[in-house]
């Protein structure tokens, strides 16, 4: 799932097993190799188009 934060209530918790700052080349490998694990996996970005 995909979401703008933007569009996220202040007070709302998005809770996670894992939180990977940035979606550059480091971070979509990290989260890629995430993929099909039994935890939940967070991927912040601060760009938004
Ligand atoms: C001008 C230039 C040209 C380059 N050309 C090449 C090339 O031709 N070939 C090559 O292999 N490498 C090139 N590089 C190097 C390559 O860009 C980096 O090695 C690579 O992007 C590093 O990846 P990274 O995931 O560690 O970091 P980044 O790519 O910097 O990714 C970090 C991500 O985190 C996000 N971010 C930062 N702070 C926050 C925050 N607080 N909250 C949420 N998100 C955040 C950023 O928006 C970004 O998307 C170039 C670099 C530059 C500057």
């Amino acid at each position: 799932m995909m979401i703008n934060a933007r569009t996220v209530p202040a007070n709302e918790t998005v809770e996670t097993e894992v939180c990977i700052i940035g979606a550059g080349p480091a971070g979509i490998t990290l989260a890629r190799e995430f993929i099909g694990r039994d935890f939940r996996v967070c991927l912040l970005e601060k760009w938004w188009r």
